[in-house]
């Protein structure tokens, strides 16, 4: 493939979605990179990340990052191999993290804004996306930085079976937790107890999350790690333990709707019960990754962490497969599958 000629394809923002993601929302378009510039590489994506804040950055609501302007590409992050560099830092092969680069085929970046990849013997290179990546720092970051676990603990988890919150459970219990996992359906609920470890799991489409909790936590709650929100939120912000800590990481159920998300009202609590309440962004926390995959990685080597990576062939299905987030059709760590991993000799390295 001429990689200057054939034109390559990339997703970008038609019109701001109303609810859920509808297939008119984003137009897949070709484009022909042109010459690239001094201190650039080209990048050809193999995998693209697909993340439930992509919905919020296709709205105009205010949010942590600028929105993404109708007409604009869809931000995303992308793994890739560097097939051209004018930088001394990086070499045609290198395996790299495009960091916010987007939703196409070919990726034009600073040198200074993508990092290198360093495959983990015997670990996919999904993992990269995933658990030993921001996947796994988000939850490293939320449960030991933000809510600072400590063994003896009660910590829920709420879209526990999810790429985070799988992770996040797994943290708290290596910590010496108690962990209770929410998430959705008999099967996700039977893969957190029987093979991730989970005390117990609520299957919130099936049970009375507030009955649920008050039967496995009896002696209530002190660390909330929180994905989703709404009604599932209050029900955990309801039986919180003083000094309790309550991780916002995110805040699934409204991200398809307008206005402000539901969640708990009564501040009253947080002040009788001396709770912390405090939202965080992986972003803030990319300084702490080397610390987090001292811990994460030794853990994944030995089996002793387990995750799942759902890939989803081919960039024209990307819309498709981000309805699977907000469905909860995805198991694990949601990725695109964009092009083939390097063969051997294009890998250089
Ligand atoms: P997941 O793999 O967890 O997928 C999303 C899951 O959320 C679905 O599988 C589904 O699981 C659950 N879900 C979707 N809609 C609802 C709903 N209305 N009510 C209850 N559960 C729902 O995705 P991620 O691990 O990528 O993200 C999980 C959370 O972490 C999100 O809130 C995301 O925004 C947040 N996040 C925050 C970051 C940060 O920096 N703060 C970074 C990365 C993610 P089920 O079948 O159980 O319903």
């Amino acid at each position: 493939m001429n990689l200057h000629e054939s034109p390559c394809l990339r997703w970008q923002l038609a019109r701001r979605p109303a609810g859920a993601i509808d297939a008119g929302d984003l137009a897949l378009i070709e484009y022909r990179p042109g010459p690239l510039a001094p201190d650039h590489v080209r990048v050809r994506n193999i995998y693209l990340s697909l993340d439930p804040t992509q919905r919020i950055w296709m709205s105009d609501r205010e949010q942590y990052l600028p929105p993404i302007e109708v007409g604009q590409a869809m931000r995303g992050t992308t793994l890739g191999v560097v097939v051209e560099s004018r930088s001394d830092r990086l070499q045609p092969g290198d395996l790299v993290i495009a960091g916010l680069a987007g939703w196409e085929t070919l990726t034009d970046a600073p040198a200074k804004a993508v990092s290198r990849v360093r495959r983990t013997p015997g670990v996919p290179l999904t993992a990269s996306m995933s658990v030993l990546g921001n996947t796994g720092l988000t939850a490293w970051a939320g449960m030991v930085r933000v809510g600072q676990v400590k063994s003896g603990d009660t910590v829920v988890v709420s879209a526990a079976a999810g790429a985070v919150g799988s992770i996040a459970g797994q943290i708290a219990k290596r910590h010496g937790a108690r962990v209770v996992g929410i998430a959705g359906g008999e099967a996700k609920c039977r893969w957190l107890t029987e093979e991730l470890g989970f005390d117990a799991a609520i299957d919130y489409r099936n049970e009375d999350v507030g009955q649920a909790l008050d039967r496995h936590c009896p002696d209530g709650i002190d660390l909330d790690f929180e994905n989703v929100g709404g009604a599932i939120m209050n029900a955990v912000f309801e039986r919180m333990n003083n000094f309790g800590r309550m991780v916002l990481c995110g805040l699934i159920s409204s991200y398809e709707k307008d206005g402000p998300a539901a969640g708990p009202t009564d501040f009253s609590r947080i002040l009788m019960r001396r709770l912390r309440v405090e939202g965080f962004i992986v972003i803030d926390h990319l300084s702490h990754a080397k610390e987090a995959m001292a811990e994460l990685a030794p853990w994944v080597q030995s089996g002793q962490l387990r995750w799942k990576d759902h890939v989803v062939p081919g960039l024209e299905n990307a819309v498709d497969a981000m309805q699977l987030l907000f469905s909860g059709r995805n198991e694990g760590k949601l990725i695109v599958g964009i092009s083939p991993e390097p063969t051997a000799d294009e890998a250089g390295a």
